[in-house]
């Protein structure tokens, strides 16, 4: 999803990351595969390639997200935007328990589950990697 991304804006993207997936915050290091790209608004929303619209996520929150930008809150039935890496605070919207990344927000719990970030194989590998004091890397 990101082949009109120039290696020098993938660079720049991952540098202001500092290596890290945006959304999960594992470090790139870190990951099976190399972290990717993303779009935070989808091309497809009419999203530019442009840095102040681009994060560095890891593949699971890359599929994941796909070309969401929103979701539907459990609670009160209403749209509610996905975690947006350039406009919000990761502090405002979550917090890590252990291993666990806890919303605390709507826009928080959306982006949890629409990207599993609390997945049963996420957590134990975040939990390993708090173990080995790989994670979070600061
Ligand atoms: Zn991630």
């Amino acid at each position: 999803m990101a082949s009109n991304v120039s290696e020098e804006l993938r660079t720049q993207v991952a540098r202001r990351a500092e290596h890290r997936c945006e959304y999960c915050l594992i470090s790139e290091a870190d990951a099976g595969f190399s972290h990717q790209v993303d779009h935070v608004v989808s091309r497809k929303h009419g999203g530019s390639s442009t840095a102040n619209n681009l994060a560095f996520a890891c593949v699971l929150c890359n599929r994941h997200k796909g070309t969401d930008i929103a979701s539907i809150d459990l609670l009160t039935g209403k749209a509610v935007r996905l975690f947006h890496p350039r406009h919000d605070q990761w502090t405002d919207h979550f917090r890590l328990e252990g291993p666990v990344i806890a919303p605390i927000s709507t826009c928080g719990a959306a982006t949890v589950r629409i990207l599993r970030l609390n997945a049963p194989e996420r957590i134990a590998e975040r939990r390993l990697l708090q173990s080995l004091g790989r994670f979070p890397l600061r």
